[in-house]
């Protein structure tokens, strides 16, 4: 889409990015195409959404969507994953990915629509300044009910740092979010606000070797069944099921970060909020996309036992709960709302909202203050401005010291004192803190793929390393993470998947192959960023995590900066 006399759609062939997908697709086009010097709102700068390489397909599990641009939050090369609707439906619509380039002259608002005949970019200023919910059930009325939509909020139309972008899941509703990085600002940059995809009488895609990949996927979702987490545990509890596992490890983040245990988490465990679902006629375990087995998201409804929004994830509960002193389930719940209508990033706005308290701007454990700072973003107001630039720019707004952010993202929900592999992958990926970039979380804490004592530096690096580059090939598969852990911990899972991709494709895929491409992936990703400035000293993690001791255990990160300089010397 070009912005010459009003903008323009084009088709292009892949040549050099044919057989990527995902995040694969996404860091290698930003990498080659977006000089690293500029300014991430301009229009030099690219807006990539890019569906798995097995994303339209029967795969089970692959309806991820990667997107790309440089990063306004952070200033470097950034992939944001996201569920939702919208990678299958892209991917029969036979676009492997959806570019926004350059700049509108005006500020007028676009919507794309793309359907088997072709792109149509309308203009629609009807649409400026709603919310993600009330845009969906405009769209809905003009497209129908069977559309996928990829959108934005206030927070990406205000070009906030905070912003995320929408994606519609399986009920058309806007809940699930490439959250990180801002990515939803650039979007705002370029004048989009809803991107509508419809893929009536379009097939899905099909497998080079139909019988072998049929098999390979019974063997694959066998295998996803059979494992306890992604069998049992996800499905019944949701993501919400860590709150109670990482606050027995001392590892919850409490109070902006000041202890590991949070006294209230009975209330907002995933336990307690499985309960709440039930008992109001919600759902417990639903898919994000079709496809998925796993099932780690569900219905949220009020306690008038109307919908009010999805299975809010761990991530979230910890960032509104236990990181802002929040222990009241349907306050975190009503935030969790706001912010994929507003279109903002869960984990961004909780950690900017504990530095707020932390600032005296509000009490912990203050939810409805909590809502009212947040509806300060929605509305754009001064403060709100300032809160939707995220954790970085509030702490040196208001001085605050203690401000948990690497390469300005706001960490997510593991103390890196006392999950010091987490810690390694916050420090060094090159998106900023981002617990998905290589979730060591799986030996330090769960038992999975091995064991790594999680208050000592040893063996941390090596468990970040290798997580660095299997998440960078899943990112680029279309897979939900989740499968990490069937395949981490199941030979036999692990070689399905590889089955997968292999009929799928025509090229038999081996392990090396798997390890190859997240080197690849991380390669582009580390000399974009270098190129955009970012040296050894962007890899570390803020001082007070080397100086505070965190309660329970009383540790401090304790990994050597020169270690850290290791990770990706392979
Ligand atoms: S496991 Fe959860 S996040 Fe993954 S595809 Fe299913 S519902 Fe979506």
């Amino acid at each position: 889409m070009g912005s010459e006399g009003g903008p323009q759609a084009s088709e292009e062939p892949l040549g050099d990015y044919a057989g990527l997908g995902g995040r694969g697709m996404t860091s290698a086009i930003i990498a080659t195409e977006v000089p690293p010097l500029c300014h991430p709102l301009g229009e030099e700068n690219k807006l990539v959404v890019a569906p798995g390489m097995l994303s339209g397909s029967h795969a089970a599990q692959s309806g991820r969507v990667s997107v790309g641009c440089k990063s306004p939050l952070t200033g470097g090369i950034k992939e944001a994953n996201a569920g939702g609707q919208g990678a299958q439906v892209q991917a029969r619509l036979g676009y492997a990915a959806i570019v926004l380039e350059g700049k509108p002259k005006d500020d007028t608002l676009y919507k794309v629509f793309i359907n088997k005949d072709g792109v149509e970019i309308i203009p629609d200023n009807s649409l400026k300044m709603m919310g993600n919910y009330d845009l969906i059930d405009k769209i809905k009325t003009e497209y129908g009910e069977k559309v996928a939509c990829i959108s934005i909020g206030q927070a990406g139309e205000m070009k906030m740092t905070a912003a995320s972008i929408a994606f519609t899941d399986m009920e058309q509703r806007p809940t699930r979010h490439a959250g990180r990085g801002g990515v939803g600002a650039v979007m705002g940059s370029k004048g989009v606000k809803v991107i509508v995809l419809d893929d009536s009488e379009m097939p899905a895609r099909l497998p080079k070797d139909a019988e072998k990949f049929k098999a390979a996927n019974k063997t694959f979702v066998q295998g996803l069944k059979k494992h306890p987490i992604t069998g049992e545990g996800l499905p019944a509890y949701g993501t919400n099921i860590l709150t109670n596992v990482i606050n027995e490890a001392g590892a919850l983040p409490t109070h902006n970060f000041q202890t590991g245990r949070f006294d209230g988490v009975g209330n907002i465990s995933g336990e307690a909020q499985s309960e709440i679902m039930t008992s109001r006629g919600g759902k417990v375990a639903k898919g994000c996309h079709k496809g998925c087995v796993i099932q780690c998201s569900g219905i949220y409804n009020d306690k008038d036992g109307n919908y009010l929004t999805k299975r809010t994830e761990y991530e979230t509960v910890w960032a509104h709960g236990g990181n802002c002193g929040i222990d009241d389930m349907d306050t975190v719940a009503m935030l969790d709302r706001l912010d994929d209508d507003f279109g903002l990033d869960t984990i961004e706005m909780g950690a900017t909202i504990g530095v707020a308290m932390e600032a005296g701007l509000a009490k912990f454990g203050d939810g409805e203050a909590a809502i009212n700072l947040l509806k300060e973003v929605g509305k754009g107001t001064p403060l709100g401005r300032i809160l939707g630039s995220g954790a970085a720019v509030t702490g040196q707004v208001f001085g605050v010291e203690r401000v948990p952010v690497v390469k300005r993202q706001a960490l997510p929900a593991y103390d890196p004192r006392s999950v010091q592999g987490i810690g390694v992958t916050y420090a060094t990926s090159t998106m900023g803190a981002d617990h998905t970039a290589g979730y060591a979380v799986t030996a330090n804490v769960l038992g999975v793929g091995g064991s790594v004592d999680p208050l000592k530096p040893e063996g941390q690096i090596e468990l970040s390393r290798n997580l660095q580059i299997a998440t960078a090939t899943i990112d680029a598969t279309g897979f939900c993470l989740f499968i990490a852990f069937a395949i981490l911990d199941q030979e036999d899972t692990f070689n399905a998947m590889l089955g997968m991709l292999g009929a799928f494709t025509g090229q038999e895929l081996t392990g090396d192959d798997f390890v190859a491409l997240g080197k690849k992936i991380l390669d582009y990703e580390r000399d974009f960023n270098a190129r955009a400035g970012f040296t050894a000293k962007d890899d570390r993690l803020p001082g007070f995590f080397k100086t505070e001791a965190l309660p329970p255990h009383n540790v401090t990160f304790e990994v050597k900066d020169e270690d850290l300089d290791q990770v990706f010397n392979w």
